[in-house]
């Protein structure tokens, strides 16, 4: 569990001041109230604060008013009450992977909820589910799903991701194409209310709040596990990746085109594929099949998209494997995480690139992108379209917004070592600029587990959540209308 410290100040030594203007003011008045409730927490100053401080993308850090790290249900309704009692709002936190450190509240003075403890998984096999906790990581519960009768869910691919961000916001990964997101899986969810009462939200038991956590999670309240469907994990998987090197822009371009019409019209649900634009380029996935009708597939897509001879591999692989082969790293994590980043991020999730938007975005790449000697990438993730099991689920069975978008699209400029210079914003900025300029009138929307920190707060729920949004604002008023669960991008806020 780490090093947890139960903070015993004495209580009448403190006293709550009202409505202060600045949340960190309040530290002392939380910290009393999680200690007279026995809430483990992180205190300032030990290691164990100063490591949990440190999200995964070092560009953006906060200063929370107080760290709660519960091990019971019961710790985790206390602390939402010790937040909503001081006027302070509390974030949950699982992973702490937000590209806008959203688990630390994407700003200073939140309650910050770290559910690193709520880690298990237990499978019932009979029934083909498995309970979850929030705070478990994809490579361990993976690993876990997988040592219990060989099960497994759709997830995404880094290890280190948490499972309570990654599902209630989305949860896209190399089996999302056939099994859907992450949350599409889910059963049922147990919920602490912004009014610390503990809910089952699912499609029969507070069926509005179920909707909500399916898209825009982290405003509605903090979710302990997660019921979610398994399935046995397919073995003897062909994983490809092959290396292509667009010269130009009419190149790119016609990689992109093909590639976004076989995934709107053609691409099988068993086939999931990226293409990754970066110094160097690949074009990958994994397909759920014989080898012989995997090349029956890609040999005519990989001509249409002017690779035939792409140089590459292509390998049969178990379903570990597999994930491995996406992982960056073993799937099993550390009890203490320590990997992370420096980078600004960006994302759009098109319905159609028209080919004014392509030719544009190409044309930046090859008068931009591929002189920047930075370590940015551009992935393309082929997402929906007519085969795609994230289509097949209608666009307001849940508030993910973007049932009907061909491709994810993530754009990320990272440095390794050092700060990221601010007069680098605007390389991804005027990336996005020039498509949306080529194709006037579409909103593309946009992916808030690649939280772009630029985003006005209009703008985040616009492009997040796009016609689901006014809908979410409603359910919000019903389960927290005192809105203890606020953040820079979240509903309602
Ligand atoms: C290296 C890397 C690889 C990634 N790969 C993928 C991928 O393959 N596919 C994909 O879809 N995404 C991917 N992502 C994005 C990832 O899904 C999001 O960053 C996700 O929000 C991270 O979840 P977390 O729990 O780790 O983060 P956190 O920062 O802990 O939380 C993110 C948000 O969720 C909220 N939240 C967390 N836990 C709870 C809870 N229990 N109850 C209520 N709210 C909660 C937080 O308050 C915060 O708003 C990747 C991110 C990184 C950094």
């Amino acid at each position: 569990m780490g090093q947890i410290s139960l903070v015993f100040a004495s209580i009448g030594l403190v006293l709550f001041s009202g409505a202060s203007a600045n949340p960190l003011d309040k530290r002392a008045a939380v910290d009393d109230c999680l200690s007279r409730l026995k809430v483990p927490v992180f205190t300032p100053g030990s290691g164990d604060y100063t490591q949990a401080l440190k999200p995964f993308n070092l560009r953006v850090t906060f200063k929370p008013a107080a760290y709660a790290v519960p091990t019971t249900v019961q710790h985790v309704q206390d602390a939402v009450s010790c937040g909503a009692q001081n006027n302070v709002v509390v974030t949950a936190k699982s992973g702490g992977h937000s590209y806008g450190s959203h688990g630390l509240g994407g700003e200073d003075g939140h309650l910050i909820v770290d559910m690193k403890n709520f880690n298990t998984v237990t499978v019932d096999q009979g029934s083909s589910t498995a309970v979850i906790g929030t705070g478990g990581r994809l490579g361990n519960v993976a690993t876990a799903l997988y040592n219990q009768g060989k099960q497994a869910i759709s997830h995404g691919t880094c290890p280190g991701v948490g499972v309570g961000g990654l599902t209630l916001h989305g949860g896209y990964g190399l089996i999302s194409r056939s099994k859907g997101l992450t949350l599409d899986n889910i059963v049922e969810a147990t919920v602490v209310l912004a009014n610390s009462t503990v809910v089952t939200a699912s499609t029969t038991q507070n069926p509005d709040l179920f909707w909500a956590l399916r898209g825009a999670g982290a405003a509605f309240g903090i979710v302990t596990n997660f019921k979610f469907k398994t399935f046995t994990a397919p073995e003897n998987n062909i994983v490809f990746n092959y290396q292509v090197s667009p010269g130009n822009a009419a190149q790119l371009a016609q990689i992109i085109n093909a590639m976004q019409n076989f995934t709107r019209f053609e691409q099988p649900p068993e086939l999931n594929m990226r293409l990754f634009l970066s110094g160097f380029t690949t074009f990958s996935g994994v397909y759920y099949g014989s080898r012989a009708n995997f090349d029956a597939i890609m040999n005519p897509l990989k001509q249409k998209m002017g690779i035939g001879n792409a140089f590459g591999s292509v390998s049969t692989n178990s379903w570990l494997n597999t994930l491995t082969s996406f992982s960056n790293g073993p799937l099993q994590q550390a009890a203490v995480y320590d990997t992370h980043e420096t980078f600004f991020s960006k994302s759009l999730m098109p319905e159609y690139l028209p080919p004014a938007a392509v030719d544009a975005l190409s044309r930046y790449w090859e008068q931009n992108a591929r002189s920047n000697s930075r370590s940015w990438y551009l992935l393309f993730d082929s997402h929906a379209g007519a085969k795609s099991a994230i289509s097949s689920v209608s666009a307001d069975s849940t508030s993910y917004a973007h049932r009907n978008a061909t491709f994810k699209m993530q754009f990320y400029d990272r440095v390794n070592s050092g700060n990221y210079d601010p007069s680098w914003f605007p390389f991804l900025n005027n990336w996005i600029k020039a498509i949306k300029d080529a194709s006037p009138g579409i909103n593309y929307g946009m992916y808030i587990n690649y939280a772009d920190t630029s985003l006005t707060k209009d703008e985040a729920h616009k492009s997040y959540w796009l016609g689901n949004y006014d809908k979410l604002v409603q359910v919000k008023a019903a389960y927290d209308p005192k809105k203890v669960f606020v953040g820079p991008q979240l509903v309602g806020s």
